[in-house]
């Protein structure tokens, strides 16, 4: 059963082919037996998990089911738990327990799935391979000697590996769809506002946004419907209303509008990437779409202006993390300052003290203007070009991350290196649109992700192309040997 996509289980639960409590305990063990290896779950909550397993089976038995009663899930790290410890990747927060639930964790609750775990992170969501992690790196499971991917490599490769059929992720600057791309899998981002921030352990705040991650598009439309609406408790959530993102996923995309930034075609792309994403502009020919190039002139200054914008923010939103009110706090401080200075100098790692060195600096009164703000405005320009992108198509096509998953260790000790994996992802949060990462075939034997990036709140179209896609090609269902 664990081969098995959301739907399918859905349905599979439905006709009573097995039990939820069945489904849990399958793939517990299997969590079991491959988590050692992957090290893609910080924490496994079997006991809440089989409790929770129960309950949905009592629901059904009272004809109380909805399409997620019974499917386990897993949440990054990242989203606060009642009861359960949220580390966020990090030391600080190694014996943080929440006393409430995310708003997206309350809601994936609601609407019947069952927790087995949290799933491992880069450090505050910091990072693009998952190897800035107190808890140590992910293993990617098409090759173990590959990184996941990150941010949320964790939920990537627990997926990848079917140890669970679906999870959480955010992404700030592509740590949902870099990871889905490098573990072959599926995950979107959705429009910023769209999901609450709520009970989500913030990095950047004006970029960060929950979504799901998952094998399909249909999946993903499934989580989307619990996970989406407003939520009074975050000012930026939007009040809008939430669409059934899996009416529209079989719907016709004969003259859908695609366009391809040219900047997204050039130097840094690796040329067998180039290939797989060439291959799939054909199949979504043959289905109908129609393609014209557009130009995002200002994608170029995406990356620098995000690592200021993101550390700018992060150093504000870290600055909670003192030692005084929760989270580590170092031994026999000598006094107050000594106090700070040693929680946090202990407690973070190397890459989140150099986002909040950064930050600082831009932030500080003799630069604010001279960084943030002019990151700012250029933030302001990039959104333009998507905008102005949008009068002309529907959608726009590219590759997901320039290459396959890379080395771990390859570009741990070169930041800048490690920063250009997001090249392409990070300009859809800097202008919070919707974008998606899907499996569109293979390079040097590891998948390769294609991104669509759509207008605000077009979630349901990306959802209807990914799908039409992903029932032309099977991409998705191809599955890392040994698992
Ligand atoms: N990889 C990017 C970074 O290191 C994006 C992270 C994210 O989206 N959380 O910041």
């Amino acid at each position: 059963m664990h081969d098995k996509t959301i739907a399918e289980l859905s349905a599979a639960l439905a006709a009573g082919e097995f039990s939820a409590l069945e489904l849990t305990q399958a793939l517990l063990d299997r969590i079991g037996a491959q988590n050692p290896a992957l090290n893609a779950f910080i924490t496994v909550t079997a006991e809440q998990a089989l409790a929770q397993a129960r309950e949905a089976d009592a629901k059904r038995a009272a004809g109380e089911a909805g399409p997620l009663t019974g499917i386990p899930i897993a949440h990054k790290d990242l989203f606060c738990t009642a009861g359960v410890r949220t580390t966020c990747g990090s030391k600080m927060l190694d014996n943080f327990i929440s006393p409430y639930d995310a708003t997206v964790v309350e809601k994936l609750a609601a609407a019947g799935t069952v927790m087995l775990g949290k799933t491992n992170m880069d450090e505050f969501a910091m990072g693009s391979s998952n190897e800035t992690s107190f808890y140590g790196p992910v293993k990617n499971p098409w090759n173990p000697e590959t990184v996941s991917g990150g941010s949320s490599g964790g939920s990537a490769a627990a997926v990848a590996a079917r140890l669970v059929p679906g999870a959480t992720g955010t992404d700030t600057g592509g740590s949902i769809r870099q990871p889905a791309a490098l573990c072959g899998i599926s995950g979107l981002k959705p429009t910023y506002g769209r999901v609450s921030r709520y009970g989500l352990i913030a990095y950047a705040s004006s970029l960060d946004q929950a979504g799901p991650m998952a094998r399909t598009a249909e999946d993903l439309a499934l989580l989307l419907n619990a996970m989406a609406g407003f939520d009074p408790r975050d000012s930026t959530s939007v009040e809008r209303q939430v669409p059934d993102y899996t009416e529209t996923l079989a719907a016709s995309i004969k003259g859908l509008k695609i366009g391809l930034p040219k900047e997204y075609f050039g130097e840094g792309l690796d040329g067998e990437v180039g290939k797989a994403i060439e291959a799939a502009i054909e199949e979504y020919r043959r289905l109908g779409a129609e393609f014209t190039e557009v130009s995002l002139p200002n994608s170029r200054l995406a990356v620098p202006v995000y690592y200021v914008i993101g550390p700018a923010e992060a150093s504000s939103n870290l600055s909670r993390f003192d030692g005084v009110r929760f989270g580590y706090r170092c031994e026999n401080p000598r006094d107050l300052e000594d106090m700070y200075k040693r929680s946090r100098g202990e407690g973070f790692g190397e890459e989140v003290k150099r986002r909040i060195l950064i930050g600082t600096y831009a932030l500080s009164a003799g630069y604010y203007d001279a960084y943030y703000l002019k990151a700012q405005q250029v933030r302001r320009l990039i959104r333009e070009d998507f905008v102005k992108a949008f009068e002309q198509v529907d959608m726009l096509l590219g590759p997901t991350s320039p290459t396959v998953a890379f080395r771990l260790g390859e570009r741990r000790d070169d930041p800048v290196q490690m920063y250009l994996s997001d090249v392409y992802t990070i300009a859809a949060n800097l202008a919070g649109l919707p974008a998606l990462s899907i499996p569109a075939g293979f390079a040097h034997g590891l998948p390769v992700g294609l991104q669509l990036i759509g207008r605000d709140f077009d979630e349901a179209r990306l959802l209807n192309a990914a799908h039409k896609f992903q029932q032309a090609t099977d991409w998705h269902a191809a599955r890392p040997e040994g698992y």
